[in-house]
């Protein structure tokens, strides 16, 4: 008989509901089109199932492919799925593996029947070892006689990633993007972040070990995308000066005309204008900076190890050099009216065209979730995706937080709108959603 050599790669939808940012935001399977690639490398049959933009049904296309794997990723929001989909391959008699951002730091959450491996780094090496009989020396849990065995995670070198197979992405062109820029290739230059802002769980990727691939070869993967649109997907991209330099020289040499979207810190954007300049000059068309707060104290509390100033100055730099900044800011949980307020004057004030709210939500695996374990008002992880209140507010109900919330959210809305920048979007159905959440969460 022929040996089955099929395995479904799945990254599951992001809700079942229209609160999200289908349409808006829609990104590339970058970590199984890697393991993809590896897959084929080694003789397998991989297929990729993505939930954002697939028509047919897991459970179907589950039982049409008849997989011997099934290696299932995603965040925080997405643990149900990810549980839900390994229940169903398991039933179908398959070999369960989990892996991805949410899994490496919160293993123990996935220790349950349906699954039988979890990969807590990002080595995907140890996906080929474990189809092919090899139990991986570190980095990997997995049941025996009843038990979890635990190996610990070991820091991955990113530089021996293969080029991923991107046939995925090309077959969907028309569904991955960031804003208006459609299609967009995600790249990925390095794992983790040297900073320590104390809300973020980024820094801890990688087992806090930040990995970068040499820039040569960032260079040629992106000349080798058929796609104008490339977005740099490390957690932060703008770090290393004389990497960046390096970039710049490259793209100009080999004559590489594409627009690119990074994260990027302020106090880089601050200190490097004729950076930035240079940037802009080969294609930067949006940095993604985390602002964080219209004040100090927060920026502080957060370890941010920026000031307001700095914040300021960095999009005025933007601004100046054409370059979109897309401003990031956290609402607090201590936060009273007067702070939502203080939120959108900032805004308007430093004229920042494009701007993303994020409720403050303790990530599972930080040192916050302790602190705010009395106050949580859910334990569902389909709520941690920054739009929902999980812990009970300081200063106000619940229903007002949501209420203040709901109303910056949409007088920024309206203000970009009087600017043109969501003119891609249907502006009713966002308007109507946004009202109806609202009158839904309350005031
Ligand atoms: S918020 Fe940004 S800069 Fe701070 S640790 Fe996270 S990824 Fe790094």
């Amino acid at each position: 008989m022929k040996e089955n050599k099929k395995i479904l790669l799945v990254h599951p939808e992001i809700s079942r509901n229209k609160y999200n940012f289908a349409g808006v935001i829609e990104n590339e399977p970058l970590e199984l089109e890697y393991i993809s690639a590896l897959l084929k490398e080694r003789g397998f049959a991989p297929e990729i199932w993505d939930g954002q933009v697939e028509t047919q049904p897991f459970a179907e296309r589950l039982h049409e492919v008849k997989p011997f794997a099934v290696y299932v990723c995603g965040r925080t929001r997405q643990e149900n799925f990810m549980k839900e989909y390994c229940a169903a391959a398991k039933k179908a008699g398959c070999i369960t593996l989990v892996g991805g951002l949410h899994v490496q730091l919160n293993y123990k959450r996935f220790f349950c029947r349906e699954i039988d491996w979890i990969l807590t780094s990002f080595d995907i090496f140890h996906i080929a070892d474990i189809l092919t009989g090899t139990e991986p020396a570190h980095s990997i849990c997995f049941r025996h006689g009843g038990e979890w065995i635990i190996k610990a995670a070991q820091p991955f070198d990113i530089g021996r990633l293969p080029r991923p197979d991107r046939s995925y992405f090309y077959a969907h062109t028309g569904r991955y993007r960031y804003l208006e820029l459609l299609p967009c290739a995600h790249v990925r230059s390095a794992y983790c972040c040297p900073y320590r802002c104390s809300f973020c769980c980024r820094n801890k990727m990688n087992c806090g070990s930040y990995s970068v691939r040499p820039i040569e070869d960032v260079v040629d993967e992106i000349a080798s995308i058929d796609c104008e649109n490339i977005y740099f997907i490390d957690d932060d991209f703008l770090f290393d000066r004389r990497r960046i330099e390096r970039f710049i020289a490259l793209v100009r040499e080999r004559g590489i005309r594409k627009k690119y979207v990074c994260y990027g810190r302020a106090d880089f954007v601050a200190a490097n204008p004729g950076l930035m300049r240079e940037l802009k000059d080969i294609g930067f068309y949006y940095v993604l900076t985390g602002l964080e707060a219209a004040d100090g104290r927060h920026l502080k509390a957060y370890n941010k190890k920026t000031a307001p100033q700095t914040n300021a100055e960095a999009v005025r730099i933007l601004n100046e050099t054409g370059i979109n900044m897309m401003g990031m800011f956290i609402v607090d949980l201590d936060f009273r009216r007067k702070d939502f307020l203080a939120v959108y004057k900032w805004i308007r004030k430093h004229d920042l065209r494009h701007s993303a709210i994020s409720i403050y939500t303790p990530e599972m695996s930080s040192e916050q979730f302790s602190a705010y374990r009395s106050r949580l008002i859910t334990k569902d992880p389909g709520q941690w995706d920054y739009l929902h209140v999980v812990a009970k507010p300081a200063n106000m109900s619940v229903k007002r937080y949501y209420m203040y919330y709901h109303i910056l959210v949409v007088m920024l809305f309206l203000r970009g709108k009087k600017d043109g920048i969501y003119d891609f979007l249907d502006y009713g159905l966002y308007i109507r959603s946004m009202l109806k959440n609202l009158f839904k969460f309350g005031g």
